[in-house]
């Protein structure tokens, strides 16, 4: 250990404390700072295991990425801030090279987005008109009201898309108009006027309580194959809970978990030929 440096107070004379000055420079300071001056030249490096690149030269480095960059007391950058690998393989490389990896890196990013956003369209596509079939049908049926199958259409639709953007930059008012456009299509066989936006608006129910619209989601988000089968089913037990007459309820009870089966299945398969183009749109191409 170095001795405590000493100070003006410490000598008599302004002499011996030059004398002493002279004979005791301050070695750690002035060392580091001619060999920092010394030995490190600003550059640009990329990481040749990750391929980050650190600009040195750019005006905002000190401010931004310097700050994450570790230094040997020579200067030197120790390893690559982003992967962690050691010095030796950042590769020193010129302005015009970094601009260049740089507009291919973008280029590519921008081919990979167009990639994803063709895959997601098809996802969404494939999604909504099934959904839609789905609920047509009930329509027709008269298992649900229109205004009833404007929402869970529009709210469901809605959650498909998310579901395949996250990460993409789209344009959901673009789609809104679809869907809308859509649900115009299938109400118009009704033979109704119905404003969409109005009943959207309007719409005073939780849709999280809608028990059409829980099995639904289930199935077109989270994947629950039998879901929609299940809701069928309670919704038939109930019409079955009503029945005045006992006379057939043995006969209805094995007709019901009969059609259950086979919804089920019905379901299972559909599910998983989705899955499948799912899986197929992703390796292809
Ligand atoms: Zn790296």
């Amino acid at each position: 250990m170095a001795e405590a440096r000493k100070t003006r107070s410490d000598f008599e004379t302004d002499s011996e404390w030059y004398t002493y000055q002279i004979t005791h420079p301050e070695r750690l300071e002035d060392d580091t700072k001619k060999t920092q001056t010394k030995k490190h030249e600003k550059g640009i490096f990329m990481c040749e295991k990750c391929g980050y690149i650190i600009d040195e030269t750019d005006k905002y480095f000190d401010k931004v990425q310097g700050k994450n960059i570790k230094r040997d007391n020579q200067g030197d950058i120790l390893k690559c801030p982003k992967c962690g690998t050691d010095k030796k393989n950042l590769k020193k490389i010129d302005k015009n090279k970094k601009n260049e990896i740089l507009r291919k890196r973008r280029l590519k990013e921008e081919k990979d987005q167009a990639r994803k956003l063709d895959i997601a369209k098809e996802n969404i596509k494939d999604d909504i008109v099934d959904l839609l079939e789905d609920l047509s049908a009930r329509l027709k049926r008269g298992e649900l009201s229109v205004d009833r199958f404007v929402v869970v259409f529009m709210y469901l639709s809605q959650r498909i898309i998310n579901r395949y953007t996250k990460d993409l930059d789209i344009d959901w008012l673009d789609y809104r108009k679809s869907m809308f456009a859509m649900s115009k299509t299938v109400t118009d066989l009704y033979d109704v006027q119905i404003d969409a936006e109005k009943i959207l608006e309007e719409y005073d129910k939780n849709i999280n309580e809608d028990k059409l619209y829980l099995a639904e989601y289930k199935y077109y988000i989270e994947d629950d194959k039998y879901s929609i089968a299940d809701y069928e089913l309670s919704e038939r037990i109930k019409e079955y809970e009503n029945m005045q007459s006992n006379l057939f309820k043995e006969e209805r009870n094995r007709e019901l978990e009969r059609k259950y089966q086979q919804r089920r299945k019905e379901l299972e398969e559909k599910a998983e030929l989705r899955v499948q183009r799912r899986i197929e749109r992703n390796i292809v191409k």
